[in-house]
Formats: structure tokens, C-alpha cells, sequence
């Protein structure tokens, strides 16, 4: 049975994670996500059906478009795999009948395209970030939850107006936006799926994890720093491992 879940969960996958690498082309780019059909970004030609197939397409034609042989992307490949990965996690984690599987099954499939996007483009598109807030209230209403209704509403409420404060602040003291709209978006609506008690730690781990990439990576110091991309890799972990499962350590130790 399991073996059958998994292979159901691979092809399912990579086929969203062939979607969601329209959506970090087309989102950034103000395009329709349904029309025109999958073309080529170099010469604009169509791809057929047959040359769309996740993963497998990629590697026949060596990571090149059959017509113009421009480079493609070699996130195109990591997001059809990391996508069906993430989604074996969850299952794995949670089993096949558990509303937490599709609650944050959700929730990783948006930050797989925020991760990318805002990596590189420094957004967060509204469009993905903003529609996570009623999402994680109403898979917070639904019994078999981990985060109650009410505290996933006062996460929300709370975070969001401690991050306006804290943006605001930081343009006083600084005059430069320090944190954008985009990122007070996104974490009021992780903070709807998690509750109130998750949120310091996915935020310092993300914190700790740019901190570490940006010593480490970023030659000019004064450039801009994609928070966004540091928050969904914490959130997509702290999903994994199950937000209840992880805080019970985290209190432990
Ligand atoms: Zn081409």
C-alpha cells in the first residue's frame, strides 16, 4: 500500500513541480499562468506534450530547448524533484488520511515558487502569499487540526501587526524599508497554518539561516537580503517535521 502512495506521490509531484516552474517564471513577469500553453522564455516556441514531461523532458534533451538550444534553467529539474520529495515527506510524516498532510502539503507547495521567486527576484507575489491567510484559518476549523481556530487567528492578527510595527519602525530609524510588504504577508499567513507558538522559531531559524548564507555567499554586503527565501525553507521543515512533533523537542530541550 505504502510503496503504491509513494509512487502515486512521485508522479503527482513532479508533475505539480512542472506546474509550480510556470508559476516562478510567469508570476514575477505579470503573465497569465494558463495561456499561452508552456513555450519556450528564449524563443517562444510551443512545447508539445510529449517534450513537457517532468524530469524525463529535462534530461533527454540535456537541459536545452529542442528548437533555439537555449539553456534551461537547472531549477527547472530541482523543483520537479524537490516537489514530489517534499510531498513523500509529508506522507511519510503524517499518512495518507490525515488532514495535516493536506493542510501542510499546501502550505510547502506555496513555498517551493516563494523560495524561488523571491531568490530571484527579491519578491513575494501577493498572489501566493496573501490567499495563505483564510487557508490556514479554514484548515484550522476542521477537526483533526493541530492549531485551533482561535489561535491561528491570533497568530495572524499578532504577527502581522508586531511585523508593520517593526517595519515601520526600522524606516523611521533607518529611512530604508527594512522588511517588505511582501514578507509581512507571507509570515501572517504561515502564522495562520502554524498558530502562535511555532512562529519564533520558524522566524529565527530562517534568520539563522540567511544570517549563515549571507556571510558565507554574499560578496557585497550592502546588497538586499531575500528574506522570503530563508522563511520558506524554515517553513517547509518545520512542516516536515510536524509544527506539533517539533515544538514538543524544541520544549524538551
Ligand atoms: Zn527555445
Amino acid at each position: 500500500m505504502n510503496t503504491i502512495v509513494i509512487i502515486l506521490l512521485a508522479v503527482l509531484g513532479a508533475i505539480l513541480g512542472s506546474f509550480i516552474n510556470v508559476l516562478i517564471y510567469r508570476l514575477p513577469r505579470k503573465e497569465s499562468i494558463i495561456y499561452p500553453a508552456s513555450h519556450c522564455g528564449n524563443c517562444g516556441k510551443h512545447i508539445p506534450a510529449y517534450l513537457n514531461i517532468p524530469i524525463i523532458s529535462y534530461i533527454i534533451l540535456g537541459g536545452k530547448c529542442k528548437y533555439c538550444h537555449a539553456k534551461i534553467h537547472w531549477h527547472h529539474l530541482l523543483v520537479e524533484i524537490i516537489t514530489p520529495l517534499i510531498l513523500i515527506g509529508l506522507f511519510l510524516q503524517y499518512g495518507l488520511l490525515n488532514i495535516l498532510f493536506f493542510k501542510y502539503a499546501i502550505l510547502c507547495l506555496v513555498m517551493i515558487p516563494i523560495f524561488f521567486i523571491d531568490a530571484f527576484h527579491q519578491i513575494i507575489p501577493h498572489k501566493l502569499s496573501i490567499p495563505l491567510i483564510p487557508l490556514g484559518l479554514i484548515f484550522a476549523l476542521i477537526p483533526g487540526n493541530d492549531v485551533g481556530v482561535i489561535n491561528s487567528l491570533i497568530a495572524a492578527i499578532i504577527i502581522f501587526c508586531f511585523l508593520v510595527f517593526l517595519a515601520y519602525a526600522y524606516r523611521l530609524a533607518r529611512k530604508v524599508d527594512g522588511l517588505g510588504g511582501g514578507d509581512i504577508w507571507l509570515l501572517t499567513g504561515i502564522a495562520a497554518f502554524f498558530g502562535l507558538l511555532s512562529m519564533p522559531y520558524v522566524v529565527l531559524f530562517a534568520a539563522l539561516l540567511g544570517i549563515i548564507y549571507f556571510l558565507i555567499f554574499v560578496k557585497n554586503k550592502k546588497q538586499g537580503f531575500a528574506f522570503g527565501t530563508f522563511i520558506a525553507i524554515s517553513t517547509i521543515l518545520w512542516s516536515l517535521f510536524g509544527a506539533e512533533t517539533a515544538l514538543s523537542y524544541v520544549n524538551l530541550i
